[in-house]
């Protein structure tokens, strides 16, 4: 049996991202990945799958529920099927970025916080991740001087 090529696009969760983000960023001494959260949330509640969805996606795709599974399915119905209450946008209508949050382990000198974030830039462009954010309740991360 030989293994079928996908041509469509894999999907990448959040978690997903995260674990790699952790693997990369696994021997760093300033920061623990977190999770990626969302803001600037448009309009004000994320995309809400329904029970609907996880019919559609267990008759048509194997029970994978995508961004193109969901749009399919938006597109047989004629309609959004957002289940957020009141909402009748379909998926692509509904925006927000997302953000990787970092844990501050000590503070971190501001040239060593970007050497440390280059490691997962790449990463975060490719999935369509906005930026890091940094959460902290101590530590903090130390403007550049003349010495740096
Ligand atoms: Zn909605």
């Amino acid at each position: 049996m030989t293994r079928q090529r996908h041509k469509k696009k894999v999907h990448v969760s959040n978690e997903q991202i995260e674990n790699s983000a952790r693997n990369h960023l696994k021997d760093s001494v300033y920061f623990e990945v977190l999770t990626i959260e969302c803001f600037n949330l448009n309009p004000n509640h994320l995309y809400t799958i329904t029970d609907k969805h996880v019919a559609y996606a267990a008759d048509q795709a194997g029970g994978k529920i995508s961004d193109g599974v969901m749009r399919a399915f938006e597109d047989t119905e004629g309609k959004g099927m957002c289940g957020h209450k009141g909402c009748d946008l379909r998926i692509d209508a509904h925006h927000h970025d997302r953000v990787l949050m970092l844990r501050l382990k000590q503070d971190v000198p501001n040239k060593e916080a970007a050497r440390e974030i280059m490691r997962i830039k790449p990463l975060l462009e490719k999935n369509n991740v906005e930026g890091t954010g940094f959460v902290s309740d101590n530590f903090k991360i130390l403007p550049m001087n003349e010495n740096d």
